[in-house]
């Protein structure tokens, strides 16, 4: 198995982010990849390989180009012209149909971001890029014949849309590597078990009939993200039909959550995509701080089985996943289900040596 991840996303530590009101902690720290990277290379489950140098095309493909300029110098602008070294955050958002872009950065503070979750601070922009080429590294790995890939992404990403971002997610993650995948017209299921939502990555391909985008989540009409995610949300235009939400009461059990998920791997199946890629999150996790449903590590492995059962080549990206000591053990009990069988250790080796030398900028770690 190639685990694709850059030590560059660790430089990504927000400082706080602010709910109801006060300075809180991020549950998005670092040693959420510390957790992953330690229980992978324990279990034995393959190579970590860096992401390639891959442009900012894959990333303007799926984000609005304006966003981009703003997140990739929003740091910058914010200790030149607001003179302070804190994290940016907006004091004003733009309301729903009012979108005329500003010229000044105040205004534009709000233009995109949705909420308080996504501070920005000096490595926030360099980090976002890193863990969106680690996706699109992944995505290159399968179209070259890799089966099965594991983006270790964080920042996650489902929560960036078009030309928003907000719940620690800055650039979409899923949605750049189904851009790399879809490609030639070639049908791409995403499948998304995080906690919540995927907002962005369904306002992204909404009206795309090559991009199948299933999600089960918490309701989001008790839950963030709130404004989207409802089961009559299928599509739109040539989309109608390509997008599936089943929301989930609080406190789903892991019997409710397996059956229903079987339910949207029949769409998927019915989808018969060529590609599939899973936005694997582990917040619906039993002991998760921020989740309520009762998912156990034993029942990330069923879920692997029944998604590994699908025999599409998988690119799985990282969304989120909060307890941090369990969240490694629970990833690996999620990947053990496409390891196994034929590869050996030397046959692993071998192909992240190929690798590094098709692709001059990846190397072992
Ligand atoms: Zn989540």
């Amino acid at each position: 198995m190639l685990t694709v991840y850059s030590t560059v996303q660790c430089t990504h530590r927000p400082a706080y982010v602010v709910k109801n009101g006060v300075r809180s902690a991020s549950f998005d720290v670092p040693e959420r990849v510390d957790s992953i990277l330690s229980a992978i290379r324990e279990s034995g489950l393959g190579v970590v390989i860096q992401p390639a140098g891959t442009g900012l095309d894959p990333i303007y493909a799926v984000h609005d180009a304006g966003m981009i300029e703003y997140l990739a110098t929003a740091n910058a602008r914010h200790r030149t012209e607001d003179d302070t070294s804190t994290p940016v955050f907006p004091t004003f958002f733009a309301p729903p149909g009012q979108r005329r872009r500003p010229s000044c950065f105040e205004g534009q503070k709000g233009f995109y971001c949705t909420n308080m979750g996504v501070p920005i601070d000096e490595n926030t922009w360099e980090a976002a890029v890193a863990s969106a080429r680690c996706a699109v590294t992944g995505a290159m790995c399968l179209r070259s014949g890799e089966q099965f890939v594991y983006a270790l992404c964080r920042p996650p990403g489902h929560h960036a849309g078009p030309d928003f971002f907000g719940g620690y997610c800055y650039l979409n993650n899923a949605a750049i590597a189904a851009g790399i995948l879809r490609k030639n017209d070639d049908r791409v299921g995403i499948l998304d078990i995080d906690y919540h939502h995927g907002n962005g990555t369904q306002a992204i391909f909404y009206a795309d009939p090559n991009v199948w985008y299933g999600s089960l989540h918490i309701d989001p009409d008790t839950d963030y993200p709130f404004y989207a995610g409802y089961a009559d949300e299928t599509g739109t235009k040539a989309g109608k039909g390509t997008n599936c939400n089943v929301p989930l009461p609080p406190g789903t059990s892991q019997e409710l959550y397996i059956s229903t998920l079987e339910t949207l791997l029949d769409g998927l199946t019915s989808f018969d995509p060529r590609w599939l890629v899973v936005s694997a999150g582990f917040d619906t996790y039993i002991h998760d701080p921020i989740g309520t449903f009762q998912v156990t590590t034993s029942g990330f492995s069923e879920i692997g089985r029944r998604v590994r059962a699908l025999s599409k080549p998988t690119l799985v990206v990282q969304e989120g996943g909060y307890r941090v000591p369990d969240l490694g053990p629970n990833v690996v009990a999620f990947l053990s289900a496409w390891i196994g069988e034929k590869e050996n250790n030397s046959d692993k080796t071998e192909r992240a040596k190929e690798w590094t030398i098709s692709h001059s900028t990846i190397t072992e770690q």
